[in-house]
C-alpha cells in the first residue's frame, strides 16, 4: 500500500508543472522538486560520479555522451540537469555553475531552449528519433551546447535506436547526449559502447535521514528522528521516494512528525506493538502472537505491511546470526540492536531462515488471496510451532548429558506408549564438555559411516546405578539397548512422540531393521520414494535422530532405503476393487490425518501418473 502511495506521490512530483518557483511564489512546489540538488556538492550519495563529472569538466574532456543507470530516485536526472548547468552556465564551463544567470535557472525549470529533456517512454518511435536528429544539426541558440537528456531512454524502438546510433557515431561538436535509465541491459550494447556509463548507486538509509531532517529544518518541521528512519527505510535507497513519502505524511501531521503517526498512516504495527509481536514468536508463543496481531489490526496496522516489517526484522536477525556487525542491519532502529541479537542467539541461523521463508511464502500467497489475516495468523503459529534447528552435534549432547527433558513442542499426539522422556533419563553427571562435543560431532552425521565411538561409548559405559537391567522398559533410567526385536516397536514410539509431518512420512516405512549397533535401517515401499527423500533432508533426519535419541537414551543412527519392489512378482496381489483400494489407503497414516484435521471422507482414489 505504501509503495501505491509514494509511487502516486513521486508521479505527483514529477508531473507537477515544472515550476521552479517556490510555495511563496503561489504555485505550490513538491518537496522532491524544491530539494532537488542544484550542485554537484548537493548530489547525496553519488560521490563517485560527481567526482569524475567535475574531473572531466576540469580537464575540458567531456565526452558527447553518457549512459546514467540506477534504481528510480537517485540523482540521474538531477546530475543531468547539473552536468548540463556546468556546461552551458554564463560562467562556464564550471565544476560550480552559478544557478542565477538565466541559463542555469531555466535548465533547473526544465525549460531551456538548448537543454532538450526527452521522455523515452513517450517518445520512443522512430519518427522522433529522425526529428532529433534534424534538430540536432541546429546550433544551440544562445549557449555553448545543445544538450539532449533522455531520460527512460531503454524504452526506445529498436528503429528509433538505429536512428540514433547514425547521430552518436558522429555528433556534431556542439551536442551532448545524456541518456538516463532504470533498466540499462535494455539499452542496445551498440549505444553502450559509445556512451560513458555511470552507475548511480542506492543511496544509503542514514544519507537518505540526514537529508529529511535538513529538509524538516528548513520547513519548520519537528521530527523525530525514528520517523525519518522509517520512511528512510521505505525509500529503500531512492531519494526522491523518501522525500514524496514525507511530503505525503506531511500532508496529514502539520507541522510534527512522529513515529506513531506514521505507523497509522503506513498500516505498519507501532514500534511497541511490533516488539511484542516478535517476542511472542521469539518465545514460541503462539497465542500471545495472535493476540498481539489482533490487536494491531485493531489499532490500523495492515497485517501484509506487517509481514514485511516481520521479513525486515527477521532479516536483520539473520545477519546478527550469522555475524555481522550491527551497521549490517538494515531494517532495525537502533534500539532495536540489542533484541536483534538476544533473538538470534535464541533462534540460531537455521530457525530463523525457517522463519524467513514461511514468512516469504506467506508473502507470496497474501497477493493472491483475499484472507490475508488468516494467513498471516497461521504464518504466526506455523513460526511458533518451529522446532528449533540447532545444530545436531549441540542437540545430542544435550540429549547424552541428560540436559534435554522436554519433548518436541508441538508434541501431542496421543497414544504415547513411553513415558515422557523426560523422566527417561538421569544426568550421567557432568562429562568433559569438549570431548563430549567431539564424539558427538562424529555421530550426528546421519547415514554417514557408523561410529563404533557412539556405539562404545554408549553401551559399555557401565550404569552408575547397577541395578538397571538391560532389558528394563523404558521408564529405566539407562539406555535402552537397540535390538533386531525392539527396533521397530522403538521406532514406533519415537514416531508416535512427534506430531510433525516427518513422522507422517516416516510412517509409511513398511519395515525397520537393526543395521549394526545402535544403527538403524527404515525401509520404504518404492512407491514411497518421495517420502523417503523427504525423511533424509537434513532437518527432518535430524528432528527423527533426536526424536530416537529421547526415547533409547543414546545417539541411534539412521539409514533410508527404498525397497526394490520390482523384485516381488506383480501378478500376486490379486486386483483391488475401487472400494477395497478406497478403503485401503484410507488406513495410510498421512490420509488419515488429513482426513482427521479436515474432518474428510475418504472418496476416490487416483493413482500418480507417473
Ligand atoms: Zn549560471
Amino acid at each position: 500500500m505504501a509503495e501505491e502511495l509514494s509511487n502516486a506521490a513521486a508521479d505527483a512530483a514529477t508531473s507537477d508543472s515544472p515550476s521552479g518557483e517556490s510555495a511563496s511564489g503561489g504555485q505550490y512546489v513538491v518537496i522532491a522538486r524544491r530539494y532537488r540538488p542544484q550542485t554537484f556538492d548537493e548530489l547525496i550519495g553519488q560521490g563517485h560520479v560527481s567526482r569524475a563529472m567535475a574531473g572531466a569538466i576540469e580537464s575540458s574532456r567531456v565526452g558527447h555522451a553518457y549512459l546514467f543507470t540506477g534504481a528510480r530516485g537517485v540523482g540521474k536526472t538531477s546530475s543531468a540537469r547539473i552536468l548540463a548547468k556546468a556546461l552551458n552556465c554564463i560562467n562556464g564551463p564550471t565544476t560550480t555553475p552559478c544557478n542565477k544567470c538565466e541559463i542555469c535557472q531555466d535548465i533547473s525549470a526544465g525549460s531551456d531552449v538548448d537543454v532538450l529533456e526527452i521522455d523515452g517512454a513517450s517518445n520512443r518511435g522512430v519518427d522522433e528519433i529522425r526529428q532529433l536528429r534534424q534538430n540536432v544539426a541546429v546550433r544551440p541558440s544562445r549557449a555553448r551546447f545543445k544538450i539532449y537528456i533522455i531520460d527512460e531512454v531503454h524504452m526506445l524502438t529498436r528503429e528509433a535506436f538505429n536512428a540514433l546510433l547514425k547521430t552518436l557515431e558522429e555528433p556534431p561538436e556542439h551536442v551532448k547526449f545524456i541518456f538516463c535509465t532504470t533498466e540499462p541491459e535494455k539499452v542496445p550494447i551498440t549505444i553502450h559502447s559509445r556512451c560513458q556509463r555511470f552507475d548511480f548507486a542506492g543511496i544509503a538509509t542514514a544519507a537518505i535521514v540526514d537529508r529529511l531532517a535538513s529538509i524538516c529544518e528548513t520547513e519548520g518541521i519537528q521530527a523525530e528522528r525514528s520517523a525519518l528512519e522509517i520512511i528512510a527505510r521505505r525509500a529503500a535507497g531512492s531519494m526522491r521516494d523518501g522525500q514524496s513519502l514525507l511530503e505525503q505524511v506531511l500532508s496529514c501531521c502539520g507541522k510534527e512528525l512522529t513515529s506513531e503517526q506514521l505507523h497509522r498512516l503506513l498500516g505498519t504495527a507501532s514500534g511497541k506493538r511490533f516488539e511484542q509481536l516478535v517476542s511472542h514468536l521469539v518465545e514460541r508463543d503462539a497465542a500471545g502472537a495472535l493476540t498481539e496481531l489482533d490487536a494491531a489490526v485493531a489499532e490500523g496496522a495492515d497485517v501484509g505491511q506487517m509481514l514485511e516489517q516481520l521479513l525486515g526484522y527477521f532479516r536483520d536477525v539473520m545477519a546478527a546470526g550469522v555475524g555481522c556487525p550491527t551497521t549490517a542491519y538494515l531494517h532495525a532502529t537502533s534500539g532495536d540492536e540489542p533484541r536483534v541479537k538476544a533473538a538470534a542467539e535464541q533462534l540460531g541461523v537455521e530457525t530463523v531462515l525457517a522463519i524467513m521463508q514461511i514468512v516469504d511464502h506467506t508473502l507470496a500467497r497474501l497477493r493472491l488471496s483475499t484472507h490475508a489475516r488468516t494467513l498471516v495468523e497461521i504464518a504466526a503459529v506455523r513460526i511458533c510451532n518451529l522446532e528449533n534447528l540447532e545444530d545436531l552435534s549441540t542437540l545430542v549432547a544435550a540429549v547424552r548429558s541428560g540436559a534435554v527433558a522436554t519433548a518436541p513442542t508441538t508434541s501431542s499426539a496421543p497414544g504415547q506408549r513411553l513415558p515422557p522422556p523426560a523422566r527417561s533419563y538421569t544426568s550421567r553427571g557432568p562429562a568433559p564438555a569438549a570431548e563430549q562435543k567431539k564424539n558427538n560431532l562424529a555421530d550426528a552425521s546421519v547415514g554417514a559411516a557408523p561410529s563404533h565411538d557412539a556405539a562404545e561409548t554408549t553401551s559399555d559405559s557401565p550404569p552408575d546405578s547397577s541395578s538397571t537391567s538391560p532389558d528394563a522398559p523404558a521408564a529405566a533410567a539407562e539406555p535402552i539397548e537397540l535390538t533386531s526385536d525392539n527396533a521397530a516397536s522403538l521406532w514406533q514410539n519415537a514416531l508416535d512422540g512427534l506430531s510433525d509431518l516427518v513422522a507422517d512420512q516416516a510412517a509409511l516405512a513398511d519395515g525397520v531393521t537393526l543395521a549394526g549397533p545402535r544403527r538403524l535401517l527404515v525401509r520404504f515401499p518404492r512407491k514411497y520414494n518421495s517420502c523417503k527423500l523427504f525423511c533424509e533432508r537434513p532437518e527432518q533426519a535430524a528432528t527423527l535422530v533426536r526424536r530416537l535419541a529421547e526415547v533409547v537414551g543414546g545417539v541411534v543412527q539412521l539409514e533410508f532405503a527404498v525397497d526394490e519392489a520390482n523384485s516381488e512378482p506383480t501378478s500376486v496381489p490379486p486386483p483391488m476393487s475401487a472400494r477395497a483400494r478406497t478403503a485401503e489407503r484410507a488406513q495410510d497414516p498421512f490420509v488419515r490425518r488429513a482426513m482427521e484435521l479436515f474432518g474428510a471422507s475418504s472418496i476416490r482414489v487416483d493413482e500418480p501418473s507417473s
